[in-house]
């Protein structure tokens, strides 16, 4: 009996693990053909000034809309797309689309004023990159100046000799570079100076218990501080209240980016966002005397 039902764990087991081969098969067709089929966009997450008052840029973030399966978000395919190197392609693609519609705004009369495109590790590992942004910066004309690459902790660290001269030139063509979710890896800093990067991302995890909890508070207000002597640009993640903007203007952020001000929208709704200005997004708690 034992035997049996040890037998039929196992089979159960293997029923189940061969769902998932299954699954995983049907995703990386899917992943394959999605390209060519045209089934990805971007959603553009504004960035407004501390204030609330100005747009500073936006964040470009990939969904993938599956003929079955509605729209599905990164976390769910950036992973596979990672492992089968499908991430070079689209993340290829995910920086020309985006280009050309940072050019359409423009050419429409949109005032965005900067694009932030994430970049993947497997993107960052090959010499191409150089390439292909120097590429679409060309045959889009947007200002090198305007496009911003989002990289990680991990990114760098894999090896920093490389990183440090991969960045040095992509900083020689003029683009920007921002830290991603900082705080969530292991590096400092003091480290993190050694890299030409402009923009500095504070994780939302940090964000998530200001104002009430006394140590995010102390640590987002510390990596602020910290920050700002090191002359990056800090932009907070994940802002979902007024009370967690106020506390970030307050400390010293310079650039909002979460849920408070909008969620990521589409090219079209992002267009109607802009069009009905930013006074829905203003921070209750501003007090315009000027001295921020
Ligand atoms: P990320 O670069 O850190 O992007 C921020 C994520 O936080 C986005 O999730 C965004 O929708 C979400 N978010 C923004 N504000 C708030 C908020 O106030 N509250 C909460 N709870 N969430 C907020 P999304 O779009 O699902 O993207 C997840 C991750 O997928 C991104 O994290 C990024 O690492 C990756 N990703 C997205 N697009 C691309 C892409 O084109 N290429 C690559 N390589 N990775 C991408
Ligand atoms: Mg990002
Ligand atoms: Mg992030
Ligand atoms: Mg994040």
């Amino acid at each position: 009996r034992a035997k049996e039902a040890g037998k039929n764990t196992y089979q159960f087991f293997d029923a189940d693990m061969n769902t998932q081969t299954f699954e995983r098969l049907l995703m990386e067709s899917g992943l394959r053909q999605a390209l060519e089929r045209r089934e990805f966009e971007l959603h553009y997450q504004p960035q407004v000034s501390c204030d609330g008052v100005s747009l500073q840029g936006v964040e470009a973030l990939i969904r993938w809309r599956h003929p079955q399966l509605g729209l599905i978000p990164p976390g769910r395919f950036i992973p596979l797309a990672e492992e089968t190197g499908l991430i070079k392609p689209i993340g290829a693609w995910v920086l020309r689309e985006a280009c050309h519609q940072m050019v359409a705004w423009d050419k429409a009369g949109m005032r965005v004023p900067r694009l932030a495109v994430n970049l993947s590790a497997r993107q960052f590992e090959q010499q191409t990159l150089l390439n292909e942004v120097n590429d679409v910066l060309a045959v889009t004309g947007l200002a090198a100046s305007r496009l911003e690459l989002e990289i990680t902790e991990s990114m760098l660290m894999q090896n920093p000799q490389e990183a440090i001269s991969l960045l040095g030139e992509l900083k020689a063509l003029g683009v920007k570079l921002s830290i991603d979710d900082f705080g969530t890896g292991y590096s400092s800093l003091s480290t993190l100076k050694r890299f030409p990067l402009d923009y500095l991302k504070v994780d939302r995890s940090f964000i998530e218990g200001l104002p009430d909890d006394d140590d995010s508070a102390a640590i987002t207000e510390a990596i602020i501080a910290m920050a700002r002597k090191l002359h990056f640009t800090v932009i907070a993640e994940g802002v979902e209240t007024a009370e967690q903007g106020n506390f970030l203007r307050q400390a010293g952020c310079a650039i909002l980016q979460g849920y408070f001000f909008s969620k990521p929208l589409s090219a079209a709704a992002l267009e109607q966002w802009l069009a009905a200005g930013l006074q829905h997004a203003t921070l209750p708690g501003v007090d315009g005397d000027g001295d921020d």
